[in-house]
């Protein structure tokens, strides 16, 4: 009996004793749902329903915008860059404790299309680390950068229960380049705009590491459009890690 009670006791110490594992991928499967191969292009929910969603961050504009969807009670969707994220923590952090959805935008935004599946699994999972170190949180949601994906690429996602989000509304807003400009946020606001033709409109916005400040600018605007129109707005995944599906 002592015999098994020390080996139980060295099986335990050796436990404590073993150094941390690298954060990976497969650690995190089952604390998101499980999730199709399929990308989704439409935001989910029943009546009109309207997606706002935030590529690109953490940026210099991320406060500002998480206080207008604050101000305005309207739940959205961020996709960060993985390499962004250790500058930025509190942005992203802000972002988990006011309930938006943060999603995995990859490590540094690269065309995933042109990789192969073990560079890709990288680029995936370095930026989940990286979540999940700033907010304890792992990414179940994924947007390829530049929409740019292949069967390796969701084949990955789905192993790792983050359900893959295209958009179906492009305002281009990133080509403002920092400008701020009367011209460019009529642009922004009417390319939102364009998604009222839509039942569910998942609006492409960023939150760029340059800032933004022509989209923050429109924001209010194109709030106050969907709302208008009788949408209501809902987020890519609930952040109680519950499953919503395209
Ligand atoms: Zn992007």
């Amino acid at each position: 009996m002592i015999s098994a009670r020390l080996v139980a006791a060295a099986a335990i110490l050796a436990g404590l004793l073993t150094p941390a594992l690298p954060v990976h991928a497969t650690r995190h499967v089952n604390r998101c749902p499980a999730t199709t191969r399929e990308p989704a292009f439409y935001a989910p929910g029943h009546g009109r329903t309207v997606a706002l969603t935030f590529d690109d961050g953490p940026g210099p504009s991320t406060k500002r915008i998480l206080g207008i969807l604050a101000s305005h009670h309207v739940p959205a969707t961020f996709f960060n860059i993985g390499d962004q994220i250790a500058d930025r923590r509190a942005e992203v952090r802000a972002e988990v404790n006011q309930g938006e959805a943060v999603g995995n935008h990859t490590w540094d935004h690269h065309k995933l299309s042109s990789m192969t599946e073990s560079a890709q699994a990288r680029e995936i999972d370095r930026e989940a680390a990286a979540q999940e170190t700033a907010t304890g949180l792992p990414p179940c949601i994924f947007r390829p950068p530049y929409g740019a994906y292949d069967k390796a690429t969701l084949r990955l996602a789905a192993s790792r229960h983050q359900a893959v989000w295209l958009w179906s509304v492009d305002p281009q807003d990133w080509k403002a380049n920092g400008s701020a400009s009367i011209a460019w946020i009529r642009r922004i606001i009417s390319g939102a705009e364009a998604g009222g033709s839509q039942r569910h409109p998942v609006v492409l916005l960023h939150n760029t590491a340059g800032g933004n400040p022509a989209t923050v600018a429109a924001l209010p605007a194109i709030i106050h459009f969907y709302r208008s129109h009788g949408y209501r707005f809902v987020q890519l995944f609930d952040p109680k890690l519950e499953a919503i599906t395209g």
